[in-house]
C-alpha cells in the first residue's frame, strides 16, 4: 500500500536513565514515521534532541549518554499535519512558569485551524506549522494558570476535536492521553525499573517489560517511579479505534485493544479466501505487507503459499520518494519476481490495501513480463474511497484508486486478471470488536466524530455537531 503512515509516541519513567530506553523503543516503533525523530528528557529541567531521519541516524551514543534523566518521551514522526521540516519535528517544548513542557503527538486535531485562529486573535505566536503545538500551548497555557497539570489536560480535552495519542513530559513526570475516541493506539506496560506508555504493546516487550493495559479513550494516566495514577479526562464517547491500524499500520506482532495483529491479519485473509475465491496454482505475499493476509487465504483456499516475490531489505519503503516516477523506478529495485515460480503459472497475489495503485500495477506488470499466465489480485481492506482526518495521509478524494471505479475497472487499471476486497463485514469479523467501536470513516465515508463538509457517523440531530 502506498499511504504514508503517523507517528509513534514513547514516554517511560524510571529509577535509571531513560535516554537509551527510549531509543530503543523508538527504534521498535520507527515502522509509524521516518521522517523525523526526537526525545525529551527530564533533568532539572527538559533537555532536547531532535533531527531529520530514521532514530539510529539522530541519536549517537554520547547524545544518549549526555541524557540522563530518569523520566523522557520519545517521538517518531511522518506529517500528516505541517510540512516536513525540523522545526516540526517532536516533541514540541515550552517553557512556562511551572517548568518546561514537552508533548510528542500521534494524530490529526480536526479543529486546529479554528484554534489556531482564535489563538492568533488573542496574540498568541506559533513556531511550527504542526497542529501538536496548538496543544502544547494551550496546555502550558492552562497549567501555567492554575499549576494542576491534570485540571489542564482535561480542560485542553474539551477544546479538541480529532485524533490525538499524547505523551507529556512536565516536572519529571510522564502523562500518557488519549483522545476520547480512542482514534490512535496507546498502552502501558510495567518495566523492570519503571513504567512506559507507547504507542504499540511490542516496544513494551523490547524493554523486557509487562504489558499492563491500553489506555482507555479519554484516559489520562500519571505515570509514576512507583505507580501509575488514572484520571478520566474528556467524557468518552463510543470508541472509534482505527481499523488501518490492524491492516497495516502497526507491527504484527503487537497486542492492540486485546486483538493481536498478525492473527486478525491472518482472519481477514481466511475470510478474504471465502467471499473472494479464484481457481490458481499459487498464493504469495507482496512482501512483508502482505504475508500474513497470504498465509490466511492459502489455508483457508487450500491453494499453496509461496514467495513469489523476493525483497531487497536494503531498499527504503517506496513512498519516502517523493516523486512517482521514482515510487515507480524504487518498486523494481525493492521486488523482484521468481522468474522461474511464476512462469506460466496463475498466481494470486494478496496485499493490505490498495490507495492509488500505482505500485500495485508495476507489480502486475512485472510478474507478467515474468511470464505468470494470470495475476489475481487480492486485498486485505475493504476498498478506500473516502479521506482520513485523523492522522493518516490519504486526504484528497481522487487519489484512490477505489473512488470512482468498479471492481473490473479497478482490474483493467492495474493491469490484473481480476481483483478482489475483503468487505466491510468480513474486515470487521477478522477484528472481532464490534463495528461501532470501530473507525471506518475512509471505507464509509462516515465519521465518528464532525469533520466539516463530511458525514458523522450515526449523526441524530444537526445539535450533535461540533461548533467550528
Ligand atoms: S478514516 Fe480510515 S485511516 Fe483514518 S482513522 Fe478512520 S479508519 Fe483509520
Amino acid at each position: 500500500m502506498e499511504a504514508k503512515e503517523s507517528c509513534g509516541v514513547v514516554g517511560i519513567i524510571s529509577s535509571e536513565p531513560v535516554a537509551v530506553k527510549l531509543f530503543y523503543s523508538m527504534r521498535t516503533l520507527q515502522h509509524r514515521g521516518q521522517e523525523s525523530a526526537g526525545m525529551a528528557v527530564f533533568q532539572d529541567g527538559v533537555s532536547c534532541v531532535k533531527g531529520m531521519g530514521l532514530v539510529h541516524e539522530i541519536f549517537k551514543k554520547d547524545d544518549l549518554q549526555k541524557l540522563g534523566g530518569r523520566a523522557g518521551i520519545g517521538h517518531i514522526r511522518y506529517s500528516t499535519s505541517g510540512e516536513s521540516a525540523l522545526h516540526n519535528a517532536q516533541p514540541v517544548v515550552v517553557s512556562t512558569a511551572y517548568g518546561d513542557i514537552a508533548l510528542g503527538h500521534n494524530g490529526d486535531i480536526v479543529n486546529a485551524d479554528v484554534l489556531r485562529k482564535e489563538l492568533h486573535q488573542k496574540g498568541w505566536a506559533f513556531i511550527t506549522t504542526s497542529d501538536s503545538e496548538i496543544i502544547v500551548r494551550l496546555l502550558a497555557n492552562a497549567i501555567s494558570e492554575s499549576g494542576d497539570v491534570v485540571g489542564a489536560l482535561k480542560s485542553v480535552m474539551r477544546m479538541l476535536v480529532g485524533s490525538y495519542s499524547l505523551v507529556i513530559l512536565v516536572n519529571g513526570e510522564v502523562y500518557a492521553v488519549r483522545d476520547p475516541y480512542g482514534v490512535r493506539p496507546l498502552c502501558i506496560g510495567r518495566l523492570p525499573k519503571g513504567f512506559i506508555a507507547c504507542s504499540e504493546s511490542v516496544a513494551v516487550e523490547i524493554l523486557d517489560g509487562t504489558f499492563l493495559r491500553d489506555v482507555a479513550p479519554g484516559e489520562i494516566i500519571r505515570l509514576g517511579k512507583t505507580g501509575i495514577k488514572s484520571y478520566r479526562g474528556a467524557g468518552s464517547r463510543n470508541p472509534a479505534h482505527c481499523m488501518f491500524e490492524w491492516v497495516y499500520f502497526s507491527r504484527p506482532d503487537s497486542v492492540l485493544q486485546g486483538r493481536n495483529v498478525f492473527r486478525v491479519r491472518g482472519n481477514i485473509g481466511e475470510i478474504l479466501a471465502k467471499e473472494c475465491p479464484v481457481d490458481a496454482d499459487m498464493v504469495f505475499p507482496i512482501p512483508d505487507s502482505g504475508r500474513a493476509f497470504a498465509i490466511g487465504y492459502s489455508t483457508e483456499s487450500g491453494i499453496q503459499f509461496r514467495e513469489g516475490l523476493i525483497k531487497n531489505r536494503y531498499v527504503e519503503r517506496t513512498f519516502i520518494m517523493p516523486e512517482q516516477e521514482e515510487r515507480e523506478a524504487s518498486v523494481m529495485l525493492k521486488l523482484n519476481p521468481l522468474k522461474y515460480l511464476v512462469k506460466g503459472k496463475r498466481v494470486i497475489v494478496v496485499d493490505d490495501s490498495i490507495v492509488r495503485g500505482t505500485t500495485m500495477r508495476k507489480i502486475v506488470q512485472m510478474l507478467k513480463s515474468s511470464g505468470a499466465k494470470k495475476v489475481h489480485l487480492r486485498i486485505g481492506c475493504p476498498p478506500i474511497i473516502a479521506p482520513c482526518y485523523f492522522g493518516i495521509d490519504m486526504k484528497t478524494r481522487d487519489q484512490f484508486i477505489a473512488a470512482e471505479k468498479n471492481l473490473k475497472g479497478i482490474a483493467k487499471k492495474l493491469a490484473a486478471d481480476s481483483v478482489g476486497y475483503v468487505s466491510i463485514d468480513g474486515l470487521v469479523k477478522a477484528i472481532g470488536l464490534p463495528r461501532k467501536s470501530l473507525c471506518l470513516g475512509c471505507l464509509t465515508g462516515e465519521y465518528p466524530m464532525a469533520v466539516p463538509g463530511e458525514k458523522q457517523r450515526e449523526q441524530r440531530s444537526l445539535n450533535g455537531f461540533a461548533k467550528y
